[in-house]
């Protein structure tokens, strides 16, 4: 950790924001708890996601299970293919996640596979970072959390290391929901699991994290995005995957030189560096990084991530990527259920087929009561399914094998209204946990020489909205306070009453976590004068004060919050 992420996290712990879970029993590497400051700053950002995509793209929102049954995963790939390969020392048998350890040695170490990391290992003389001892062979490790549900072990289930499944295997309700319509934009936040091997990196790297998905399904042949236009001059720094350089170029440009994919998944890359410049990072700070070739998932048509530069280096918090139609293929592969969409031609069409019809006369005698049921299995076959004349169908739980007597392949013309797709996936996959933590990195302002610490976050995220102060806690100067306090925090706008200590010593607990505007109620609020019925409002970063009548207050936090400048009060 580096000092500037030391004495942030402290902070943090002193203040508030985030405990390291179970501290009273020694603590758990990569496990914390939002304190009190951190829950509202983490609903805050909960709150302007939502605002994008709920209130703006008009997206739902579900809240699936945590624990799922292993078909599932095994359907997503996450049995087969979410591991991390780890290496244990063999002296301290300290584990280590092993491309971790080549970083610095070789341009790319998530690529490489457990036999080159060994030679890593041996090439530049690697070794155990806590005692020094030799590594051993490196080794896959899946980082799903294996359960049982229900009691005795006939029912293997996994905490859920993603909450996009909880979505797709919902998709068949979801699209029922939104009268089977494309697009379908669906949301969820909520926990997510994973068992990371040995997680250094305080809130970067959990071990039970927070996520904020979204999962949008689109016509694979229709990859457009209504709002584009509104969006497609504005900026976006990228670094593609075909000259890993740094490029800045507008949306539209990126489409069309071809480096983004698709109009909808750069409106989404940009609709991401939008969500995060609202919540306080540093545009400066970020950027978005294509994956490589072969960091890629094989069914991915592109990857972007969005990086924040921390006191950890460049660091991922948001994916945002094109996964074609893996998910619903897989989940209808393996459960057997239709998630296809029917795409409605404009003018139906007369088409020329292939198709398997039974033939009722024989099936009648041979059936009896079940001929029917098996007509509908012969005709629910493809002509593809005919093997050698012969074909197999299962009515009730029985398989039948037929042949030429029972059906035929005909050569028809028909209309057909519109033919079924599988709805790809455009995924923005936010790190809620990680964003939390970008934006206390962005916002931290530590003075050495006055010892003084602010935290400049921006107020639609800032936990305490606005410290009310009295200046002294008697002459009715606490009253008027009080009220002030209510009337704010009543309303639903954070507020922190303090009535103890100077008035420096009261802004700079506020400063510290980050509250944007401090009210002070003196003696000039209730003596005869000029000033009577005010009271001093602060500004944080500009350290700017004004007076503003008591029965004003409110309304001026909600002007501020709604956005107006406070040097326009
Ligand atoms: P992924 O499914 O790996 O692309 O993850 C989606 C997002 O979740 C990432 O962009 C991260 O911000 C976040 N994330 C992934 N793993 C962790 C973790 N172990 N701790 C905290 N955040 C994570």
């Amino acid at each position: 950790m580096s000092d500037d992420s030391a004495d942030l996290m402290g902070l943090c712990k002193r203040r508030g924001f985030i405990y390291p879970a179970f501290e009273i029993y020694g603590g758990v590497a990569g496990m914390f708890d939002y304190g009190p400051l951190g829950c509202i700053l983490k609903n805050n950002i909960v709150e302007a996601w939502r605002h994008i995509y709920k209130g703006r793209e008009g997206f739902i929102e579900i809240d699936s299970e945590t624990v799922n049954p292993k078909d599932v995963f095994k359907a997503s790939g996450h049995i087969d293919n979410f591991a991390d390969l780890i290496t244990y020392c063999t002296e301290c048998q300290a584990p280590f996640r092993a491309d971790h350890l080549v970083k610095g040695f070789v341009d790319n170490p998530d690529i490489l596979t457990p036999k080159q990391l060994e030679e890593e290992f041996e090439k530049h003389d690697i070794r155990c970072l806590e005692c020094g001892g030799k590594l051993g062979p490196v080794d896959e490790f899946n980082l799903m959390f294996k359960t049982h549900i229900g009691p005795g072990s006939a029912r293997v289930g996994y905490m859920r290391p993603e909450t996009a499944q909880g979505i797709f295997v919902n998709y068949p309700n979801l699209y029922r929901y939104n009268r089977e319509r494309l697009p379908l934009g669906v949301i969820q936040t909520g926990r997510s699991y994973r068992n990371e091997i040995a997680p250094r990196q305080g809130m970067i790297r959990m071990r039970e994290f927070n996520q904020m998905e979204v999962e949008l399904f689109v016509d694979p042949d229709d990859k457009d995005w209504a709002r584009f236009p509104e969006i497609e001059n504005e900026s976006l720094d990228l670094i593609p995957n075909t000259t890993l350089k740094l490029t800045t170029m507008t949306v539209k440009e990126a489409v069309e030189k071809g480096v983004i994919a698709n109009r909808v998944l750069a409106y989404f890359v940009y609709t991401t560096k939008q969500l995060l410049t609202m919540l306080g990072i540093d545009p400066k700070r970020l950027r978005f990084r294509e994956h490589e070739k072969d960091e890629m998932a094989h069914y991915a048509a592109d990857c972007w991530e969005a990086e924040v530069l921390l006191s950890y280096g460049w660091t991922e918090i948001v994916g945002i990527a094109d996964r074609g139609c893996w998910d619903l293929s897989r989940h209808s592969q393996f459960s057997g259920q239709d998630l296809t969409h029917f795409k409605k031609f404009d003018e139906p069409k007369e088409v020329e087929m292939d198709k398997v019809k039974a033939k009722n006369k024989a099936l009648g005698p041979r059936f009896k009561a079940k001929a029917k049921d098996v007509a509908a299995a012969i005709e629910a076959c493809k002509p593809e399914d005919v093997k050698d004349g012969k074909l197999s169908v299962t009515v009730d739980g029985e398989t039948y094998d037929l042949d030429g007597e029972c059906f035929e392949v005909v050569h028809v013309k028909e209309k057909i209204s519109g033919e079924r797709v599988i709805p790809h996936v455009i995924e923005p996959s936010h790190g809620l946990d990680r964003i939390f933590y970008s934006i206390l990195e962005h916002a931290y302002d530590h003075d050495e020489k006055e010892d003084y610490t602010v935290l400049h976050l921006r107020p639609i995220v800032a936990p305490i909205k606005v410290g009310v102060f009295p200046l002294m806690e008697k002459d009715g100067l606490d009253k008027v306070a009080k009220d002030i306090y209510d009337a704010i925090h009543r309303s639903g706008a954070e507020a922190y009453y303090d009535g103890s200590g100077t008035i420096g010593k009261r802004y700079a607990r506020m400063d510290e976590i980050g509250t944007p505007w401090c009210i002070t109620v003196d003696y000039e609020t209730i003596e005869d004068g000029a000033n009577k019925g005010t009271v001093t409002i602060r500004d944080r970063d500009s350290k700017d004060q004004k007076r503003i009548k008591v029965e004003d207050a409110k309304a001026i936090i909600d002007s501020l919050l709604a956005g107006k400048d406070f040097k326009d009060l």
